[in-house]
């Protein structure tokens, strides 16, 4: 039964994201057609507008940019927490349709890797009781009812997609070190490759402390240094 890893891609996104986003607040305040300004932001570097109109805070212009994002070999309890963000679109590999007829993949959290080999052994032999009892259930029930059994280690894989303002807050939620390990590795990793496709629209992106202070108050991790390496960010 294998122990898997988080696999994260960014598999489509608005073309050219920034330009959609700047049009859309050029036409808000300016008397052109829609050609003249389709040409405007082609032929100019939209950046400074960019951070112009966001400083300003018309947030809904980032709504006309959408990313589709591939996530595999992460967890059903990462299913949970994801799937809270009403704002996302989700199409979630089935346990009704889809049986783990030998075996089932699974993720093994870090804590119980840094307990050592013995424990990772223990555990590993806790999800194949797991597999074989879903195995034996299988031959008496439908997928739809054996899949009782299954962990919320049990791995899944699901098409996610958001639109940059809702990224926006995913990552100020779910990079933050409050947020659990799964949750937040997988939002880095998908802020790593939106900030590839669209530097403009997410270079302040992450939790609130790289550019301010923390919202946490007493709950506050006190390691803004930790967000900021993983962010490429000098220290403060
Ligand atoms: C560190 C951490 C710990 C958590 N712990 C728990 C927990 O113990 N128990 C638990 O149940 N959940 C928990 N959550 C989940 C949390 O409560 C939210 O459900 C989740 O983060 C989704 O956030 P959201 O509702 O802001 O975002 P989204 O659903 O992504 O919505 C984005 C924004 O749209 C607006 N919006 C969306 N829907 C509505 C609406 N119906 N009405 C008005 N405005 C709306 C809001 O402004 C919202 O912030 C936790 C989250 C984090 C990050």
């Amino acid at each position: 039964m294998p122990q898997i890893e988080p696999v994260v891609k960014l598999i489509r996104y608005t073309p050219v994201p920034e330009e959609i986003v700047a049009m859309a607040g050029r036409l808000c305040y300016s008397p052109s057609d829609l050609d003249a300004l389709e040409e405007r932001v082609s032929r100019q570097d939209q950046s400074k507008y960019l951070q112009k109109v966001s400083s300003m805070g018309h947030h809904s212009l980032l709504e006309h940019a959408v990313f589709t994002f591939g996530l595999e070999g992460v967890s059903r309890a990462l299913l949970a927490q994801i799937t809270r963000h009403r704002v996302a679109s989700f199409s979630v590999q089935s346990q009704r349709y889809v049986g783990m007829e030998e075996d089932f993949d699974y993720v093994v959290p870090p804590s119980i890797r840094e307990l050592g080999e013995d424990a990772v052994a223990a555990y590993c032999a806790q999800m194949e009781q797991i597999g074989a009892w879903y195995a034996q259930w299988m031959e008496r029930v439908p997928k739809e009812d054996a899949r009782f059994l299954l962990p919320n280690a049990a791995s899944t894989r699901m098409l996610v997609t958001m639109n940059a303002r809702e990224l926006l807050h995913f990552f100020s939620l779910r990079c933050c070190n409050r947020a659990q390990w799964e949750i937040r590795e997988v939002a880095w990793r998908m802020l790593d490759l939106a900030k590839e496709a669209a530097p403009d629209l997410f270079h302040r992106a992450g939790p609130a402390c790289l550019f301010g202070s923390c919202p946490e108050g007493k709950r506050t991790c006190g390691h803004p240094e930790t967000a900021r390496q993983r962010a490429g960010l000098p220290e403060k």
